[in-house]
């Protein structure tokens, strides 16, 4: 048997100024991965890729990969990058001769011509062919479209958040596919959505409604009643026509049950809706109630969640507000983690360790879509380390990835060292501190630019979690956005909204 496998993964915050070229799908910002460096990059880690190609290799199937790019979550993705990737794939469709495709891609990908840019890749792939087979694999935070399911022959979505399925989540969409392929079953799907815009903050799988929710998918997976169950959170900070939550199951030629389990995901999360809410608190008043709960030195620290700016969901990792609140209130012992800025990365570099420095930190990119962007932050320091940033991850959300996090340096001003970047990178496990000489276990205070993915290996060592409200694109202030694109009413944009 031949499979033909691809990745395509960005999510796309279309309020965010970072770009979306070509060079940012490349794992070290030069090389993209195709073909045998791709197998071998992924074969044996905890991801989707990974996941595929241990299907792949059970099945005795021979693998070709055209394309596996991946990017940083960040503004809509250009063009000519979108139109190379999706060339790279249907050109080898075309080749033909193909038993099976197994797609690793996102669901929330926008360009600057489509809003279904995963869609839209479908859509071309069946203009080709219109009947292999055909598995993917969607992100949580999908934002699903009628292209994305009708194209595919079976879609399964992660069931956690932090993302720690990733893997498992390949084998339930191209397990069932192997069983179709061997006419054991026949898969038919349906998915619709609700009118709910669900706060990332308030998606997370530890917690109500979520966990309840993605407990049903996996019960009716366990029992055989659906081959996947996938309930979307969907990303809010992509503002188009389709964003939000929605729900995809697929059975074995059950069209009506599968139509059930959708509609019973979306009224459990439809009254679930408050609770998929979040309402900030005060950037002083968070750090102050940190402050407090860190006084005692005790054996784990306090975490302070810098999270309107987690790259991670598009944010530009520049902004200082946070970090300045936390100097401004005199916390001490605190490792920050981080601020992307390149220019300041190259001066540490260029003083070498233990040389004092002073910087402006952050707050160099513009962002239009908020009612106010960073500013600089004077910072005086002693440039503790200096990083090449290459690592493997031994936690978090696929260990066994390399992981190149640019350049890197910490700076430290006494009472704060601060993690300066080069590429955004979203700090979800131990190893990224440890890598520059940072126990975090060991430190009073841990603030990290992050959401809900630092749960995974960081989670463990928090004593205390207190959300900051600072500046960025990702938002979970609603008002501070302007939606002009995705449909209306919806939850909690417009209070009123009928179910
Ligand atoms: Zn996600």
């Amino acid at each position: 048997m031949r499979f033909l496998l691809a990745a395509l993964s960005h999510e796309t915050n279309t309020f965010s100024p970072v770009p979306t070229p070509l060079a940012r799908f490349c794992r070290d910002g030069t090389e993209l991965l195709a073909g045998e460096r791709a197998i071998g990059f992924f074969r044996g880690t905890r991801t989707c890729m990974g996941g595929f190609l241990d299907v792949a290799a059970e099945a005795g199937a021979e693998v070709v990969v055209p394309v596996a790019a991946h990017a940083p979550p960040s503004g809509k993705v250009e063009g000519a990058a979108y139109e190379a990737f999706c060339t790279a794939i249907t050109d080898a469709v075309r080749q033909g001769g193909w038993d099976a495709i197994l797609l690793d891609l996102h669901g929330a990908m926008v360009t600057d011509r489509f809003e279904d840019g995963e869609g839209e890749l479908l859509r071309r792939i069946r203009a080709i062919d219109a009947t292999t087979p055909m598995a993917v694999a969607y992100d949580m935070h999908a934002n699903m479209h009628d292209a994305m399911v009708d194209n595919a022959t079976i879609t399964a979505g992660y069931q956690t958040y932090p993302h720690v399925d990733m893997y498992q989540t390949a084998e339930r969409a191209a397990r069932p596919l192997l069983r179709a392929l061997r006419g054991e079953v026949k898969p038919t799907t349906a998915w619709a959505r609700a009118p709910m815009l669900p706060h990332v903050m308030a998606q997370g799988t530890h917690a109500f409604p979520n966990k309840e929710l993605q407990a049903m998918c996996r019960g009716w997976e366990a029992s055989g009643r659906a081959l996947s169950a996938s309930l979307y959170v969907g990303f809010p900070h992509a503002d188009i026509h389709g964003a939000g939550l929605s729900a995809v199951v697929c059975t074995d030629n059950n069209p009506a049950d599968a139509a059930a389990m959708v509609q019973e995901l979306l009224d459990f999360a439809w009254k679930a809706r408050e609770d998929f809410t979040f309402r900030p608190e005060a950037l002083e008043a968070s750090v102050a109630r940190a402050k407090q709960a860190g006084a005692t030195k005790a054996e784990l620290p306090v975490v302070l969640l810098d999270h309107y700016d987690n790259c991670a969901s598009g944010g530009t990792m520049d902004t200082t507000e946070v970090l300045a609140e936390i100097l401004r209130q005199g916390l001490t012992d605190v490792a920050f983690f981080g601020i992307c800025d390149p220019a300041a990365v190259a001066a540490c570099q260029r003083a070498g360790v233990g040389a004092e420095v002073e910087l402006d930190l952050g707050g160099k990119l513009p962002m239009p879509e908020l009612p106010r962007s960073s500013t600089p932050l004077r910072v005086k320091g002693t440039v503790k380390t200096i990083s090449a940033g290459y690592f493997v991850t031994k936690a978090g959300l696929a260990p066994g990835l390399k992981v190149y996090m640019g350049p890197t340096v910490v700076l430290d001003t006494g009472a704060v060292e601060i993690v300066l970047v080069t590429r955004q990178i979203e700090p979800t496990s131990p190893d990224m501190f440890r890598v520059l000489g940072i126990e975090p276990r060991d430190k009073r205070f841990l603030a990290i630019k992050s959401r809900v993915h630092w749960r995974a290996a960081l989670g463990p060592l928090a004593r205390e979690i207190v959300e900051c409200a600072g500046v960025g694109v990702c938002t979970s202030d609603y008002s501070q956005l302007t939606f002009r694109n995705v449909r209306r009413p919806i939850y909690p944009l417009d209070p009123g909204t009928n179910g």
